[in-house]
């Protein structure tokens, strides 16, 4: 059995659409404002969220310990060293040992071979 459709429905809505009535225009601008909003929260949503996580990232600090980082923390919650205040900005590559260059080190490796 099939429904029948309803002609009298569909034929009511085109009458408001084409016929220029208040009813008919309220409709488009809903319609027109419901589109509209639509298609700009998500990319409103995500240009609040980038901004957040570009301002998030400017506070993050890096340890010049061991390169944990964090945000509005005195201390590496990794290592216990305080945190450089002026590693705020930035950031960069963590460094080895606090005080010494790591471009300047040289590492020595030693192999040890276990014999039977
Ligand atoms: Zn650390």
């Amino acid at each position: 059995m099939q429904r029948p459709l309803p002609w009298f429905w569909i034929g009511l809505l085109l009458l408001i659409l084409v016929v220029p009535t208040p009813a008919g225009r309220l409709l488009l601008d809903l319609v027109g404002g419901l589109t509209l909003t639509l298609l700009g929260l998500p990319l409103l949503l995500g240009t609040a969220g980038f901004l957040t996580w570009q301002i998030r990232q400017r506070r993050l600090r890096t340890c010049p310990a061991c390169g944990f980082r964090a945000i509005g923390l005195e201390q590496c919650p990794a290592c216990g060293s305080p945190f450089d205040p002026s590693s705020g900005l930035g950031g960069g590559a963590p460094a080895g040992a606090p005080g010494v260059d790591a471009s300047t080190v040289t590492i020595d490796v030693e192999v040890i071979q276990d014999s039977d």
